[in-house]
């Protein structure tokens, strides 16, 4: 490959803070709101024209639910449960009692309540703001530098947190970065206007999908609350792509367009003539639910998941099953705290179930819930930065159940705690004592 040297240039400071988050979806939101609420002054720097990430640019609108096993207790609160009660005032919530699909939310009320939130604390927000390199000498981040209408500029901050979810500054800061073995494929998402439900999706798929090149495929979809005839649509993958590579990304990113496109072309052709089907929103940023990891102190363990671990310093609490897509061949598997396994594949063509906690000889009660230590969110080498989001430290099993969003929110809130507490005590975050973090965390309104 040919290089060229790119000039050095002085770049003007655009902003100072005590807190700087990179990536706006709701882990960066809910870690800068955090931080904002133990005294700090923050920014925000998001690429797109809108805060969310995938839940409202990836048009992905469920989150899951909030309680333990047993429906006993409530295991997940803080700023998730704060946005569910304002998404519920506004009619803009769906509340079913599912423990995969608990609350259907509207993507766009999604957007407006969280630049609400960032009004409210005070957080400077620069949106097309595009985070591109990072400044740091002996373990220390000085400043970012960004991208926008304006040129480039640099932030400096006392504290810098990645939730770019790619882990962007990790991989510029040359931390040690692994891909899975089984990275899980993306899916475009899209919302589609005409009732499915007369039109035997499974049947005419199996029939007819070879003629508009859809494949047999595992997916899902989801009514949008407050929207009447409306369902967002993830009824496909997109296989064999590494997006974390840009050349993939963007064949990946065509290819959803497509499978949009052939979708509604299907249901055209063979679904209900009654019905006018058009597609009403395309996703206007890839649903990738994987592609790098950045290593930390610890890594997060499906064992330790399953089994209910419980640690000194927790933040975070979750339910949500082990959830894996399959790289090529349209399943999926699904592992419960309970000792479920569920593997499914295309459009229902094929299910089966099996008990891992029988075939490991576990006896006795299976955990309520998990929990997750500060220490994955440790890194060793930068005193004054912290990663959360799904570049999370975890294998494939653990990471397969910590990626949905009422998880990664409650990594995103220690993160803009941690961050605030280096800076109040002026220490490190590798001096940090994790259990001050979850104690913040719950008087700060975490079910930790
Ligand atoms: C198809 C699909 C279906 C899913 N279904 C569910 C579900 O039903 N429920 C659920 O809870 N989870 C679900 N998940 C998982 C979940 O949505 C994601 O894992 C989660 O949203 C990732 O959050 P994140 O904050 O790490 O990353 P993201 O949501 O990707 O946020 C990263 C943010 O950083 C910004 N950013 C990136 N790079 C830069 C940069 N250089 N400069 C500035 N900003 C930048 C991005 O624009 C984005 O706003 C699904 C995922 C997919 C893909």
């Amino acid at each position: 490959m040919q290089t060229i040297i790119e000039p050095q240039k002085k770049i003007s400071v655009i902003a100072e803070a005590d807190v700087c988050v990179l990536g706006g979806s709701c882990t960066g939101v809910f870690a800068a709101v955090r931080a904002a609420r133990l005294g700090m002054r923050v920014v925000l720097i998001e690429r797109l024209n809108r805060l969310g990430g995938v839940a409202t640019a990836g048009l992905v609108n469920i989150w899951h639910t909030l309680q333990d096993m047993d429906d006993r207790e409530q295991i997940i609160a803080g700023l998730t449960d704060e946005v569910i009660t304002v998404l519920n005032a506004r009619g803009a919530l769906t509340v079913k009692n599912n423990r995969s699909s608990t609350y259907n939310f509207n993507p766009m009320e999604l957007t407006i309540i969280l630049d609400e939130m960032i009004r409210e604390h005070g957080i400077r927000l620069m949106l097309h703001t595009y985070y591109s390199a990072v400044v740091a000498e002996d373990g220390r981040l000085d400043a970012v530098i960004v991208e926008n209408q304006d040129g480039r500029g640099a932030v400096r901050a006392k504290f810098f947190i990645d939730a770019t979810g790619d882990g962007y500054v990790c991989r510029d800061l040359g931390i040690e970065q692994y891909v899975s073995d089984y990275i899980q494929p993306p899916t475009a998402c899209f919302n589609l206007q005409g009732n499915i439900a007369g039109s035997d999706l499974k049947g005419i798929w199996k029939e007819h999908g070879a003629e508009f090149g859809l494949t047999d495929d595992w997916g899902w979809s989801a009514r949008v609350a407050g929207l009447s005839g409306i369902t967002m649509r993830a009824d496909m993958h997109i296989f064999d792509v590494r997006c974390d590579r840009a050349e993939d990304l963007t064949r990946a990113e065509m290819e959803g367009r497509r499978q949009a496109r052939a979708m509604l072309s299907l249901l055209q052709k063979y679904g209900d003539p009654e019905e006018n089907y058009a597609i009403t929103n395309l996703c206007s940023s890839l649903g990738l639910r994987e592609t790098v990891h950045y290593r930390t102190r610890m890594q997060a363990k499906e064992i330790a998941l399953l089994t209910g671990e419980r640690y000194d310093a927790p933040i975070l609490k979750g339910t949500y099953p082990i959830d894996i897509h399959h790289h090529g061949d349209g399943g999926i598997t699904i592992k419960y705290l309970d000792g479920t396994r569920r593997t499914k594949w295309g459009k229902g063509t094929r299910t089966e179930i099996s008990n891992w906690r029988e075939e490991m000889g576990l006896s006795g009660e299976s955990a309520k819930y998990y929990q997750i230590p500060f220490d994955v969110l440790v890194g060793e080498r930068y005193e004054n930065f912290i990663a959360a989001g799904r570049m999370l430290n975890a294998d494939a099993g653990a990471y397969g159940a910590l990626r949905v969003m009422v998880n990664l929110n409650q990594l995103g809130e220690a993160a803009g705690v941690a961050a605030a507490l280096c800076c109040e005590y002026n220490t490190s975050l590798q001096s940090l004592d994790g259990r001050l973090v979850s104690e913040t965390l719950r008087k700060g309104g975490s079910a930790v």
